[in-house]
């Protein structure tokens, strides 16, 4: 290839690249706590898994108890509530819990959100190299593929939302990936149904006995050969209205996220397989005889890839005992739900009691080896099997707003992720609405 000079096009305090749930937040507080803050995301839209896999709800936001997400999270759970149709209101307007996603009411939401808080967007652009000064450990600028071409954005401070910490893995941060042999949690391909009825569909629930999770109906057509064996339940049904609902359902296996060829193949498997479910669900399951597919998935949903190496590695010890740290920008009470990694294999699922939750600390979202980037969303530090928990969406909210928060303080003082003071943090966290336990 001939040398090619990369124009230079913005110079910006704090860069996020990402547009998920981490990417959101992280912009957000950067920009409301004065950085000026650009969002890059390689589609057209915010959300990342909630809306580009149609992942139909929210996990849950609170302890069983009380909210333990809060913040910028639930600030924008109140708003797509508040936007979404007046059924829908009625249906969840106290929820925090397995709140159903409407995809598009949501991309709105978000868009409206980072614009008012007063962060630069940047769309259609993928991230894929980084200029570094590996003397003083800092990214320089990221380099942006779009169609004006290739430039580069100069950041004092980046944050790695991108979920695959694709940042990090070109800094040459050091990753793992998976469990121990390299396997990893299942993709799925999620989707939007309509001109289904929820009242039929309730009515064979009462008269059947079979679990909202239709256990029952799934057993039989796997018995039957009209569904493969695997996962003996439907991981969840998001009602939007009576008769249009978001599904959660079965997995495509040994699906690497960060391998566009796999993705290829997540996507082709995946629509098949929802072929097959639909088949399944109007000739099993009461209320479903007439559903029509509307969506699938842009991508197929991705649960799990890289998890960087951090100046904190968290633990599933420190999960189970709740343990809380000097350093926590973040609590978590969602359970350990980590997928099966092929049809033979058990799901792990581990839960705390009601009103508990742990600490998440900062050194958790900072990588080794480098000195002005964060991490936030799924991949941030921690062992796999408490990534199976930590992974969720409105974890991915709380884990942006500090880091978003944190790169702001860095910028206002002119110091490096590390000497960003800890107290002043999570003051400025407990001011704008973040829950840091009770103690603080
Ligand atoms: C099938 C499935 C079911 C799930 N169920 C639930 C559920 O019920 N409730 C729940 O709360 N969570 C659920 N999750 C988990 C949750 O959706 C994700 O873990 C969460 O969205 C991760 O947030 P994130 O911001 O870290 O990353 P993502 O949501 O993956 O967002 C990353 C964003 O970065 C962009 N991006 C990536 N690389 C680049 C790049 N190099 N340049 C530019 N842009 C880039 C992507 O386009 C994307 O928009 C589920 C996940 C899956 C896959």
């Amino acid at each position: 290839m001939p040398e090619e000079s990369i124009p230079v096009i913005k110079q910006i305090d704090v860069v996020v690249v990402g547009g998920g749930p981490a990417g959101i937040a992280a912009s957000m507080a950067a920009a409301r706590n004065g950085a000026k803050t650009l969002l890059i995301e390689q589609r057209g839209y915010l959300g990342g898994m909630g809306t580009a896999a149609l992942v139909p709800a929210f996990c849950p936001f609170t302890d069983k108890e009380k909210p333990v997400v809060r913040g910028i999270g639930l600030e924008l759970l109140e708003q797509m509530k508040q936007n979404c149709s007046l059924e829908y209101q009625k249906m969840y307007q106290h929820s925090l819990d397995w709140v159903p996603i409407d995809s598009e009411v949501l991309k709105r939401v978000y868009d409206d959100a980072v614009l008012e808080s007063g962060v630069e967007l940047l769309y259609h652009s993928f991230v894929g190299q980084i200029v570094m000064d590996s003397t003083d450990h800092q990214v320089d600028a990221i380099v942006v593929l779009n169609k004006s071409g290739r430039s580069a954005i100069q950041a004092r401070y980046v944050i790695d939302a991108t979920g695959d910490a694709d940042i990090c893995a070109l800094v040459g941060v050091p990753i793992q990936k998976g469990g121990p042999s390299g396997e990893l949690q299942p993709g799925t391909m999620c989707y939007l149904v309509a001109n289904v009825n929820r009242k039929s569909f309730l009515e064979y629930l009462r008269e059947s006995g079979d679990s909202g999770q239709i256990s029952l109906a799934v057993e039989k057509a796997q018995e039957a050969g009209d569904l493969p064996q695997g996962r003996k339940k439907v991981s969840g049904f998001a009602w939007l209205s009576d008769n249009l609902v978001g599904v959660n359902f079965g997995h495509v296996f040994g699906i690497d996220g960060t391998k566009a060829e796999d993705l290829t193949r997540g996507a082709v498997e995946g629509r098949r397989v929802v072929k097959q479910q639909i088949e399944f669900l109007r000739s099993y399951v009461p209320g479903f005889e007439y559903a029509h597919l509307v969506a699938t998935g842009e991508q197929i949903g991705i649960r799990e890839t890289r998890r960087i190496q951090g100046d904190y590695i968290l633990t599933q010890e420190d999960y189970l005992s709740c343990r809380s740290f000097e350093d926590d920008i973040a609590r978590n009470a969602y359970f350990i739900d980590v997928h099966l990694t092929d049809s033979s294999d058990q799901m792990n699922i581990y839960r705390l009691p009601p009103g508990q939750s742990h600490g998440v600390p900062y050194r958790c979202l900072l990588p080794k080896g480098v000195d002005n980037v964060w991490v936030a969303g799924r991949s941030a530090s921690v062992e796999r099997i408490v990534q199976g928990s930590l992974r969720v969406m409105p974890n991915c909210f709380a884990m942006g707003q500090a880091a978003g928060t944190a790169a702001a303080l860095a910028s206002k003082f002119s110091v490096n992720s590390r000497n960003v003071r800890i107290k002043e943090l999570q003051k400025l966290l407990i001011q704008q609405g973040a829950w840091l336990g009770e103690d603080c």
